[in-house]
């Protein structure tokens, strides 16, 4: 309990994590490259959208004054506007144009009446409107979306797809976003051989694959350094060799067993080491150091201790590197169904599955919580987040539930 006293909470340990990374410098990229990642200059809009008023509607383009009479008000219809063409008469009093959704409002007109409250009258070519409408009645006005010359999107803005969307219709086709984080992985331990190279008496390396594809899913690129053997000397050759790289993930050899070279090596490599060890389960020995430019993260080597580390403090670094502010991972509010124990002192982050029922987000801890088996975090979609000075939870006890990165 006295030595959980020591170790670092975990918002400390992230923030003191974000604290060493920023944004990466910019590059232009094509817009499908962009998603996901933050603009790293404003964009200006280079055209007015939508260049005139149109239409919201199909209906009629009227002049609203023609409608301050007793209802029906019969007007003649002077032509028909489609989407993509260009009126070709004036709307004068006591007439009007059938018009359609995105079509350019005729001279003339201040309104439309959607077609519903219209009604075809007898004489050719004429309509009865069927209720009165004030000038602007479903008109989308020019320049609604963006007027040329304005900050269309602000620096920092992260580029989903209504953003890039924004920006397609200006018919640009690159933006500014920071280049993407090139991301080294070691994997360390006597134990390990790789998927394609298996041998008698090892287990095969899957913090290296698992954790490559989690980098490519935050936005990084990933390379991976190989296996490093349990000697202070391989260690560090492998970490020497490491160069060019804006984050270096190490993966087990972090605790104090005799075996454990990790931190020494990341020691004699020259890396000033911001902290090690924090006050979470699954996770506990993290080391976070940096030397010159690139951040070196000494991840736990337990499968699943190395996903949920990723998530918790890897993941918000990365993002933080493609130019995003808001880092901290997304969370949501839910309940928890079954019962939690635990002594107080660690933070637990519980694997659960949540479903919505009866207006609430259910949360259930997966039947193995242990960090080893990667089958802890197969089909987790949240992870429940067991305060670290309390010790129970209890079915129905609200809960603060991390939505997970890592899923299908
Ligand atoms: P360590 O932190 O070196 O004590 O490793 C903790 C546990 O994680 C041990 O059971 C290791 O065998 C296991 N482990 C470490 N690295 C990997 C890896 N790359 N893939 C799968 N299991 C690993
Ligand atoms: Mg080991």
């Amino acid at each position: 309990m006295k030595e959980d006293a020591a170790l670092l909470p975990v918002e400390e340990a992230r923030a003191r994590t974000l604290a060493l990374v920023r944004s990466l410098p910019p590059e232009w990229v094509r817009l499908e490259d962009a998603l996901g990642r933050a603009l790293a200059q404003d964009v200006r809009a280079q055209r007015t959208l939508p260049p005139w008023d149109n239409s919201a509607m199909d209906g009629f383009a009227v002049r609203s004054a023609d409608l301050t009479g007793p209802l029906p008000v019969r007007l003649q219809v002077k032509e028909t506007i489609y989407a993509g063409r260009t009126p070709r008469e004036e709307v004068r009093p006591g007439t009007c144009a059938r018009i359609m959704t995105g079509a350019p409002l005729p001279a003339g007109a201040d309104a439309v009446v959607m077609r519903e409250r219209t009604r075809l009258a007898p004489e050719a070519d004429t309509v009865e409107i069927l209720e009165a409408v004030g000038p602007g009645n479903f008109i989308r006005p020019r320049g609604e979306d963006a007027r040329e010359g304005e900050v269309l999107l602000p620096q920092g803005t992260p580029l989903g797809i209504p953003e890039l969307g924004l920006v397609v219709a200006q018919g640009m086709l690159t933006v500014p976003v920071p280049r993407r984080p090139r991301v080294a992985i070691l994997s360390t331990g006597d134990e390990l051989c790789r998927a394609d190279a298996p041998a008698e008496g090892q287990i095969v390396d899957a913090n290296a694959p698992a954790l490559s594809l989690a980098v490519l899913r935050a936005g990084g690129v990933p390379s991976v350094l190989g296996i490093a053997r349990d000697t202070l000397e391989d260690v560090y050759q492998h970490l020497a060799a490491a160069e060019g790289y804006d984050l270096v993930l190490t993966s087990a050899g972090m605790s104090v067993g005799e075996h454990d070279f990790v931190r020494e090596a990341l020691e004699k490599l020259g890396v000033e080491r911001d902290f090690w060890r924090v006050a979470i389960k699954p996770g506990k020995p993290l080391a976070v150091g940096r030397k010159g430019a690139a951040v070196y993260i000494g991840l736990p080597g337990n499968p699943t201790s190395s996903l949920v580390t990723f998530e918790l403090f890897v993941r918000p670094a990365l993002r933080r590197m493609l130019g995003h502010t808001d880092v901290e991972p997304p969370r949501v509010s839910g309940r928890l169904e079954g019962e939690l124990r635990k002594p107080e002192g660690l933070a637990h982050y519980v694997r659960v599955t949540a479903a919505w029922r009866d207006g609430e987000l259910w949360a259930r801890p997966l039947s193995t919580q242990t960090s080893g088996a990667l089958r802890s975090a197969a089909s987790a979609t949240h992870l429940l987040h067991f305060p670290r000075s309390s010790s129970r939870l209890a079915t129905g006890d609200k809960v603060e539930l991390l939505p997970l990165s890592w899923g299908a």
